[in-house]
């Protein structure tokens, strides 16, 4: 066995792997462990503007520049071209009625688009994950950090302020010593299982169960949509969701012809598909939705198809003496929102500020927060997340309260342009009394089947929106409207002219 490592990371995702780097960077010692080797397919591909800019404050943070370009699209194209990436411009919302073809209304009252970018270049990105986390352990291992992939772990004992962890790789049984060690293995991972922690369920939420997979030769949605008019961004270039009663299907396009697609539906939906059959299930699914399966008629698998029968999970801990989890270790709801990334990259935040004063009494206090701040934002996710399961149905009644994520988000999001994180320093502004409440208000009714009226979301959702959302006006389709922003000047404590800088710095591709 060779000398303790100060930090040993369990698993390699895009989560394990950034966190290694940041270790590197903060003068530790890092191990990281991984079950499998890559390049490996992976789940949770599409970014939002939030994911972008906590990835690029964490790369200037820490001295990462390689991971820079990866937080743009059009940076990215020009930097890595040999790593695929998708296009996403916003969010698209398509809704459907099972048994009839998606109809288009002038009023545009059965689809919302919101944009999330002025621009391609500026644009968000879809990670291809088998490239993109085999890049992310390319990076580490240049920065220093000793990989070793095969292996599984099946022991964990602490003595004396380390931990050791033994299992085996390739038939040869190993041992590794480490500081302090961080499962970044996913929900009911490692340490989940190596330390018995309780799982906890998020109050109000639904059970909910997914199938999905890669495609090759899916047709774009928006020719078959049919609506008239120029759309703020072309809307397949997106994270595109069919919505329907029961749950939602995602669909997000890589450049390399590959599209990922899956369905996220309650437990009543997914008896009646019988999602366990999967290929089965999913042919059962398309012919109910004729419209999703016009967009599928050329579509193959590319991959075999997986089924998860239970897709939110709480724990109730999420640190303990010589350990942490990540928060996508910690807990998952739904990928509605694409909240995955942006919630674990707070978490990799938290954790490298906690790391930075190990040896210090200011150590277990600052993991204490961190768990504190992790079960919490992973329940205002899932309540909002709930909210909008019950308000699927009714599309109109799921636009107005998913406003409430998009004026979240884009307020996070200038809030940090703007040099003032402290306004968005939880995840769904969650440290906002006055947002937070509403938030749980709207979404708790939702969910009791008594959604409040569009004018009454809107107006509580007033003082923090900046980017000219919940405007009937706009019927449903939100262009980046940078004047809303610059008039929402004083929303967030700023003066006009600040925000105007901030626009022109938001404009600016990277070089
Ligand atoms: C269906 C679905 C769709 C999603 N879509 C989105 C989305 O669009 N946007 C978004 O932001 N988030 C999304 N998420 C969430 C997203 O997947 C996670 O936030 C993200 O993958 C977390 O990355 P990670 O590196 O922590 O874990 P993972 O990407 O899960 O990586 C875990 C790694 O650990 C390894 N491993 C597993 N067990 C062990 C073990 N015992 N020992 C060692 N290694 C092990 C695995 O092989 C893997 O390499 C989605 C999640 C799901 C389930």
């Amino acid at each position: 066995m060779s000398n303790p490592f100060d930090l040993a990371i369990l698993g390699s995702g895009f989560g394990g792997s950034l966190l290694a780097m940041v270790a590197r960077r903060l003068g530790m010692r890092v191990l990281l462990l991984e079950r499998g080797s890559h390049p490996r397919f992976a789940i949770g591909e599409s970014t939002s503007p939030l994911t972008n800019l906590l990835l690029e404050k964490i790369a200037r943070d820490f001295d990462l520049p390689r991971l820079l370009p990866l937080t743009q699209y059009g940076a990215w194209k020009r930097a890595y071209p040999e790593l695929t990436v998708g296009l996403k411009r916003g969010f698209s919302f398509y809704h459907h009625v099972a048994g009839e073809p998606f109809a288009s209304d002038p009023e545009r009252n059965r689809q919302l688009l919101v944009a999330a970018s002025p621009n391609n270049a500026v644009a968000d990105t879809h990670w291809y994950r088998p490239e993109f986390d085999h890049f992310l352990v390319r990076e580490a291992q240049a920065l220093g950090v000793e990989y070793v992939d095969r292996v599984s772990i099946d022991g964990l004992t602490r003595t004396g302020g380390c931990t050791e962890l033994s299992g085996a790789r390739e038939g040869q049984a190993v041992r590794y010593q480490a500081g302090f060690v961080v499962d970044a293995t996913g929900p009911r991972g490692a340490l989940t299982r190596l330390l018995g922690l309780p799982e906890a369920e998020f109050a109000g939420y639904p059970p909910t169960q997914a199938l999905f997979t890669h495609f090759a030769g899916v047709d774009r949605f928006a020719p078959l949509a049919g609506t008239p008019g120029e759309p703020p961004y072309a809307p397949d270039d997106a994270a595109l969701h069919h919505v329907f009663g029961g749950g939602w299907m995602w669909m997000l396009r890589f450049e390399n012809g590959v599209t990922s697609a899956g369905i996220a539906v309650e437990d009543r939906l997914a008896r009646e598909l019988r999602l366990e059959d999967k290929d089965a299930a999913w042919d059962r699914f398309l012919a109910r939705y004729h419209s999703i399966l016009e967009q599928f008629q050329g579509a193959t698998p590319v991959l075999p198809f997986i089924h998860a029968p239970r897709l939110a999970y709480r724990t109730r801990t999420v640190t303990g003496e010589g350990w942490a989890l990540l928060p996508s270790a910690a807990a998952f709801v739904d990928p509605l929102f694409s909240t995955g990334f942006p919630l674990t990259l707070l978490g990799i935040r938290r954790l490298a500020t906690a790391l930075s004063l190990r040896g210090t009494a200011a150590f277990p206090i600052q993991l204490r927060e961190y768990e504190r701040r992790t079960l919490r934002e992973a329940d205002t996710t899932a309540s909002l997340v709930a909210g909008c399961y019950a308000a699927f149905p009714e599309f109109p009644a799921f636009a107005a309260l998913s406003m409430v994520y998009f004026t979240a988000a884009s307020y996070s999001e200038m809030a940090r342009r703007l040099d003032r994180p402290q306004l968005a320093s939880e995840f769904l502004l969650g440290n906002q009394p006055a947002f937070y409440a509403a938030l749980r208000r709207h979404a708790e009714a939702a969910g009791r089947g008594e959604p409040a009226s569009a004018e009454e979301i809107a107006a509580d959702l007033e003082p923090f929106n900046i980017a000219g959302l919940s405007d009937p006006a706009k019927r449903n389709w939100y262009g980046v409207d940078l004047e809303d922003v610059a008039h929402g000047a004083a929303k967030l404590s700023c003066s006009e002219a600040e925000v105007r800088r901030g626009i022109v710095k938001m404009l600016q591709p990277l070089s």
